[in-house]
């Protein structure tokens, strides 16, 4: 490992490509800032063509944040008030509270080790729920063909969370395209950046419908998104309007790096990997490998620590980590985290989920932008199992 002597910034984002400048300069010149003041054309309805074309889907719709996206998928599919929503128990708060903000009621299952839904507490949950909200947390795919082939039997439509997981594809199929809906994150630490902004995608044209209008497409707005002419005619001042649209300074920010989306998903891959391998051939750490079918596009690292007494020694691996110049996130030991279940407090009482809280309490997080450079990369590693092993050379 030839490893850089300085300690990589792990927060930086990409420049933004350079053709959004003319754009952006354009916009404000005009002030032409409405996704609907222009007849056609505005960036808002450009970057919704070239998505649903990316993904291959037949309708896309962008909005203001990846919850945004998560709240209209489930009142786009009309549930009644206080269903049951299934959920992963390890995600984003975020995610729970979307449902919640729908008016429905989540239910976390429980997720194992290897950061995967457990399909035997899902099928045990399963019956009488009103949808299912499959989080890929950290762009960690769960097994969607035994997800899919539950809910296609009960009936249950599945909306999937894949706001950290723009370009991975399950067995060949792209993510967000195999339940009912899809929902993506264009928020900084994502794949692709705008500061804020989430996109939908779907193939059924009532949800899409639906959706577009309770995005905020009041009166006739609706006629500048394509294809669904009949559906409109149907909801006309029929469903709310909770205004929670794309402005067209964030589509100019992020059409010039849909064509990017490649790069950084195959150098996602390959830091991902690179430091993978080398954390795996310690005896401290364990990457859990992907199912079979799975082909990520990570810009993070999860793994679990393996052989530390107690939260004591994990703190001290993180406090080590940090003296070295690397942040490791211990999702369960941080305090408030919101990725750990027992700080959604605004659930009310939820049973306790054993498996997850374990699986918590040592898993780590370690951000890997994907423009790190080997020697970045090296150094990640390298400061990670030079703590391991310190700590543990340490309890000896
Ligand atoms: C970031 C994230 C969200 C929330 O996305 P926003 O665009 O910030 O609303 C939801 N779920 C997961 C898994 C995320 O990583």
């Amino acid at each position: 490992m030839a490893a850089s002597s300085a300690a990589p910034n792990v927060y930086d984002a990409e420049p933004i490509p350079e053709a959004a400048r003319a754009e952006i300069e354009r916009l404000l010149t005009s002030g032409d800032l409405f996704r609907y003041t222009a007849p056609d054309g505005a960036p808002v309805a450009l970057l919704e063509a070239e998505f649903a074309a990316l993904l291959g889907s037949r309708y896309a719709l962008a909005v203001s944040s990846c919850s945004a996206a998560l709240f209209l998928s489930l009142k786009a599919l009309d549930l009644p008030r206080g269903a049951r929503v299934l959920t992963p128990a390890f995600t984003f708060a975020a995610v729970p509270s979307a449902i919640v903000h729908a008016d429905c009621t989540p239910v976390l299952v429980e997720v194992g080790e290897n950061y995967r839904v457990d399909m035997a507490d899902f099928a045990a949950k399963l019956p009488g729920a009103g949808a299912v909200m499959i989080s890929h947390m950290r762009g960690h795919t769960s097994d969607m063909d035994a997800i899919m082939a539950l809910c296609n039997a009960a009936g249950i439509p599945v909306v999937e969370d894949a706001a950290h997981s723009l370009g991975t594809e399950w067995h060949g199929r792209k993510i967000g395209t195999i339940g009912k809906i899809g929902c993506f994150s264009f928020q900084s630490y994502k794949m692709i950046n705008a500061g804020e902004g989430g996109i939908l995608v779907t193939d059924d044209p009532e949800l899409a419908a639906r959706a577009v209008i309770m995005s905020g497409a009041y009166e006739h707005n609706w006629k500048k998104h394509p294809g669904l002419q009949n559906s409109y005619m149907l909801w006309q001042n029929r469903l709310p309007l909770y205004n929670m649209r794309m402005q067209n300074l964030s589509a100019a920010v992020i059409r010039p790096q849909l064509p990017e989306l490649a790069r950084r998903v195959s150098q996602g891959r390959f830091n991902h990997d690179h430091v993978a391998a080398l954390l795996n051939a310690t005896p401290f750490f364990e990457v859990p490998p992907p199912l079979p079918g799975e082909a990520r596009a990570p810009d993070s690292i999860q793994f679990n620590l393996t052989g530390f007494a107690g939260d004591a020694q994990a703190l001290a691996f993180q406090a080590a980590a940090k003296a070295r110049g690397v942040a490791v996130q211990i999702f369960g030991l941080s305090e408030d985290n919101a990725r750990a279940f027992w700080n959604w407090q605004f659930l009310g009482p939820q049973p306790d989920l054993p498996q997850t809280r374990a699986m918590l309490m040592r898993a780590c997080d370690v951000r890997l932008p994907t423009r790190l450079s080997p020697a970045d990369l090296d150094f990640i590693a390298r400061g990670l199992i030079d703590a391991a092993a310190e700590v543990q050379a340490k309890a000896a």
